[in-house]
Parts: structure tokens; sequence; C-alpha cells
């Protein structure tokens, strides 16, 4: 194992894949959050929807290498299946078919789908209102099994020899010459020669890199999910309808609906519920789903996700800092990605460069003014 000591700050996925390629590579790694139990914000309160279909082509390409990850990880990674191919569906009434028309015949989000008759869906969704003028079908996405996959990455990276600690606060980045030499924490200091910076919602917050700003902001997203629905078959497919903004599949019995709101919010307020949020899911509903004759809510959350002023995500070296390493900004993909985005973090951080293709593009921007 490599004496060089690597302290990533956050399990989320993005920490977590980080840790699972670099223990994979031989480096020593300390992986730190603050929560007892890792997962416990983003990564624990998301849709776990599978669309490779992002028309970002960055993003794509990592969603892609990422899926292949899922579908078959290394043998012992996992003895579930990582995600449920019940396929996904892109749609859009008439006013915005042309829109959705544009996005689903780029290249990088026309693999895999094919338009079909919109009555294709209303067969699987009897209960769905007959407005859409487009559907486009993506037979092999579908929905994951997200703690399967973040248990599957630290178990691996345990096993290789990561060390983790949770219930420890990363408090600030120890610099020694404008170098990261470790962190300050809850439990006293922790020596680290790179440090990585994977605290989701509260990245672009941790003082000492505070001087080194990203733009990156927390967007709070509801998501809801209904009393158990006999009539509806589990196996039902992702249903996502453009233009109004509106995304439903099934979960534990019933329906997760998100209304797509995304409001940017300081990380202490990313996970408090707005009753407004949930009036607009309800509205969407009764729009879109007239068939189903009453939707209960049974139980309803918040959760972030955070973007990079330009959406792109930030994997890699900071120019301004030897030392310190940023994986955050995964916005809305950070599950769909993980699995490649640890393994561009892990290769930057163990081997100082990457040749991956999205590697350039991702790399921290530094703002103008910094
Ligand atoms: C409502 C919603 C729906 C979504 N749907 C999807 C989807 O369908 N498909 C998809 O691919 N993605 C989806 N996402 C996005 C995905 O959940 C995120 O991109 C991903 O979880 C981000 O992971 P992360 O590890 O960066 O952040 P997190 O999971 O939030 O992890 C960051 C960790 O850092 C820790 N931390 C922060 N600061 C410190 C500190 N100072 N000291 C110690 N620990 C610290 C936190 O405790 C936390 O555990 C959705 C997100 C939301 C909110």
């Amino acid at each position: 194992m490599s004496e060089r000591r690597v302290v990533i700050v956050g399990a989320g996925i993005a920490g977590a894949a980080t840790a699972y390629f670099l223990a994979q590579r031989g480096q020593r790694v300390i992986l730190l959050d603050r929560e007892r139990t890792p997962g416990a914000h983003s990564t624990g309160r998301n849709a776990a929807i599978l669309r490779t279909a992002i028309p970002e082509p960055a993003l794509h390409a990592l969603a892609a290498d990422s899926r292949r990850f899922y579908a078959s990880p290394p043998p012992g990674f996992s003895e579930i299946p990582l995600f449920e191919s019940v396929g996904l569906y892109l749609g859009a009434a008439i006013e915005a078919a042309e829109d959705l028309r544009a996005w689903t015949a780029r290249s990088d989000c026309s693999a895999g789908g094919s338009e079909v008759p919109p009555e294709q869906l209303y067969e699987a969704y009897p209960q769905l209102a007959h407005k859409l003028a487009l559907t486009v079908h993506y037979p092999t996405e579908g929905a994951f099994d997200v703690n399967a996959i973040l248990v599957g990455f630290l178990r691996g990276a345990r096993a290789a020899g990561a060390e983790m600690r949770f219930g420890v606060e990363v408090l600030e980045l120890a610099k020694r010459a404008e170098r990261v030499v470790g962190v300050e924490t809850s439990e006293g200091f922790v020596k680290a020669d790179e440090v990585v910076i994977a605290g989701g919602g509260w990245a672009g917050r941790l003082p000492g890199a505070a001087g080194w700003p990203l733009g990156l902001t927390p967007k709070r997203r509801h998501l809801l999910v209904t009393a158990p629905l006999p009539e509806l078959d589990p196996r039902s497919p992702v249903v996502w309808l453009a233009g109004d903004e509106f995304y439903f599949r099934p979960e534990s019995g019933g329906l997760l609906l998100c209304a797509c709101d995304q409001d940017a919010v300081e990380p202490e307020q990313g996970e408090s519920l707005r009753d407004e949020v949930l009036e607009r899911i309800a509205e969407k509903a009764a729009r879109w789903l007239p068939g189903f004759d009453a939707l209960e809510a049974a139980h309803y959350w918040a959760g972030m996700r955070t973007f990079a002023d330009d959406s792109l995500f930030v994997v890699g070296p900071d120019p301004r800092a030897p030392g310190l390493h940023w994986v955050a900004g995964l916005g809305g993909h950070g599950i769909t990605t993980g699995a490649a985005v640890g393994r561009l973090a892990a290769e930057w951080i163990a081997e100082g460069w990457s040749g991956h293709p999205c590697a350039q593009a991702l790399l921290p921007r530094v703002p103008v003014s910094a």
C-alpha cells in the first residue's frame, strides 16, 4: 500500500466511489463523514433513476461508463442487482414536443431510445392523461438500488484497506505555505498528503477551501411517495414528462412523484420541506394521472442537487492549492454517473493525470475573480 494518505471528506456516492477506486489502486484512504451513517444526505434522498440520456456529452459519457460498471460489477461487489431495467419513457405534450425531439435526437441521447406511439405508454399506465404528442422509450434504463451501490463501494473500499470514520466532522482544511496538509476535525487533526472534498451540498463551504470558490450551489428538490396503489404494477416504467417537468415511477407499492422544483438554498435549508411544493406535486399529479382515484401521500422529503455555475461536475485537482481535490457538483446525476466519477477522481489523485475523454472538461474551473 502507498505511504501517501488521502483523506476524503464526505461518504456519499462521490466520496464512497472515490474511496473504492483509490483503495483498489493501493492508495491509503481515510473516509470521513460527520454523520454516523454514510449516504445520509443527497445519496440517501434521491429518486434513484437511471437515465443515461443526458444532453451534455461529458456527463452522458460518464453515465454510459457507469452503467457498464453497474450492469456487471466486479465479483463480490453486491449479491443483488444494482438496478432494474424497467424502462424509461420521456414524454411531452404538443407545446414541449419540439424541444424534447431536439433533445432526444442528439447523438448522446438517442442511443438506446426510440420514438414510440404514446399508446404504448398509456398501456403501461392506463391512469395517465392522454395528452402526449411525443413519447421516447429507453427500454434498458430504469431504477437503481442506491443502497446496494453505496454498500458495494464502501465494503469494497474497506476490504482493500480503506479506513472509515463516521460521526467525525471536518472543520477546516489545514494548509502550510498554501499546500493542503490535512484537515482539522471534531476529533483532532488528521494528516493528509491529499484531501478530497466530496461534501455534496456543503462542498463549497469548508473553511480553508472557502478562499477558492467554485460557485457550487445546492438546489432543493422535493420527492413524495404515495400510499400503496393496488392497481399499480411495481415493474411499471419510469416516466419523465418534459415541459411540465413532472416525473414518477413505482416505489414501495405506490408512486414516487416529483414536480422538479429547484430552489437555490443554503445547505442548512436543503432538506427542509415547503408546503407549496407538495401542493405543486399534487397539482401535477391531478393533471397527469387523473386515472388514479385518490393519491394519498405516504411520505415526502427534500434533498440537495448541487451544481457548479456551468452545471458541469467538478472532478480533479485544484490548480490553486497543491494537495486539494474536488469531487463535487454532481447535480441530478450523481448516482447514474457515480462509478465513472469515482474512477476518474481516483485516477487524478493516484496518477496526477487522466486520459479519460471527459477529464479536462471537469477540472475545477477557477473563477476569473479568484
Ligand atoms: C430529490 C433528488 C433527486 C435525485 N434524483 C437522482 C436520480 O434519479 N438519479 C441520479 O443519478 N441522481 C439523482 N440525484 C442526485 C444525486 O442524489 C446526487 O448527485 C448525489 O447523491 C451527490 O452525492 P455526493 O456524494 O456528492 O453528496 P452527498 O450524498 O450529500 O454526500 C456528501 C457527504 O458529505 C458529508 N459532509 C459534508 N460536509 C462535511 C464535513 N465538513 N465533514 C464531514 N462530512 C461532511 C455529508 O454528511 C454527506 O454525507 C437526485 C438528488 C436529489 C436531491
